[in-house]
């Protein structure tokens, strides 16, 4: 077996050897002397070494780079149990900067591991391994940092409506499950269910495009006129839901006619030139209907909604107290 090895710091300071087993000459044997059980080097949890065998040459280089950076994977052929660039590695490519640095870093990385035979390349190692492991740690980082907004991306994706910016569904009635699992008597938590007047006639006369346009200035409007605090989701269609914390039938119906007098406040400027827009808005709190699940809240809301069109649109109204 031809093998190389080599123990550095991660700090990329020149493992000056403490023990009369400096190298004198021979180098390939003093640097195998150092990567022995109980050298200093090897204890300390910032070393790290990386050895060659002549029979691994076909082995990837991310491979004997993250066995490099793994600290004691002198054997080391499974890249995933080493470090955070290992797992980087497994994420996905890397790209640009950080991609040039790690790839620099793995290619000086190699060369020390083949040009690692004499005493006197120690320090030219040392610094090619400072470099190889600045390299990584910064494509580490930078790959890590990409995978977490990748995952942010996604998460947003999974909860926004693509349209309208708002919550889409599925969001929206988680934020009202837990808006009710924490209800309080004295805390009592509203949904508001909003739907655009007429808006088929809209699309009919406008065009679908100019009815786009209507639903995200509509979502704009509902989200500037409730608090920071309470949640605007998109139910479906033309059909919108807030939820409101610490909202009596009273807060929420109050809340609710701010959005309907926002809606139908000014014209809407689209493509189609401007057109005037209302809103029929249903109002449900649990201080008149009780602790209820999120669905007969809704419901409740919906029964408010259906009499505000029936009633003739462009109205708030609200769902009684239940009968007991
Ligand atoms: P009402 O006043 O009773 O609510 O009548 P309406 O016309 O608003 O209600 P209806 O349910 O008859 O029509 C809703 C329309 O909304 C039908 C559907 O094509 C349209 N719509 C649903 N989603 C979208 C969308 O994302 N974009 C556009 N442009 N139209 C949509
Ligand atoms: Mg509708
Ligand atoms: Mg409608």
């Amino acid at each position: 077996m031809d093998e190389l090895s080599r123990v550095g710091q991660s700090e990329g300071v020149a493992p000056t050897p403490t023990s009369p087993a400096a190298p004198t000459g021979g180098g390939r044997r003093a640097i195998n002397r150092l990567h022995e059980p109980g050298a200093s080097a090897t204890t300390s949890p910032q070393a790290f070494a990386w050895s060659r065998d002549a029979d691994d040459d076909d082995a990837p280089v991310g491979l004997n780079f993250g066995a490099m950076l793994g600290g004691k994977a002198r054997e080391t052929t499974e890249i995933s149990t080493v470090n955070p660039l290992a797992q980087a590695f497994r994420a996905g490519p890397p790209s640009g900067l950080a991609n040039a640095l790690a790839l620099g870093g793995m290619v000086a990385g190699c060369a020390v591991g083949a040009f690692a035979l004499g005493p006197s390349g120690l320090l030219v190692i040392a610094a090619l391994e400072a470099l190889a492991f600045a390299g990584g740690l910064l494509f580490s980082r930078a790959a890590l940092q990409e995978v977490e907004r990748a995952k942010e991306e996604l998460e947003y994706e999974a909860t926004h409506d693509a349209l309208t910016g708002l919550f889409n569904r599925g969001a929206i009635m988680r934020k009202l499950e837990v808006a009710l699992d924490g209800h309080l008597k004295e805390s009592p938590v509203a949904v508001l269910l909003g739907d655009v007047d007429h808006f088929k006639k809209i699309n009919d006369t406008y065009g679908h495009q100019a009815g786009d346009e209507v639903l995200r200035e509509v979502s704009q409007r509902m989200q500037l006129s409730v608090r920071a605090e309470d949640s605007v989701g998109r139910y479906g269609g033309e059909e919108m839901v807030v939820v409101l914390r610490d909202a009596t039938t009273e807060r929420a119906g109050t809340l609710g006619e701010r959005i309907r007098s926002a809606v139908c406040g000014r014209p809407f400027a689209t493509v189609a030139g401007p057109i005037p827009v209302t809103i029929s808005i249903g109002v449900a709190s649990t201080d008149r209907l009780g602790r209820v699940p999120p669905a007969e809240l809704l419901r409740a809301a919906d029964g408010a909604l259906y009499r505000a069109k029936e009633s003739g649109r462009n109205r708030v109204l609200a769902a009684a107290a239940r009968q007991r």
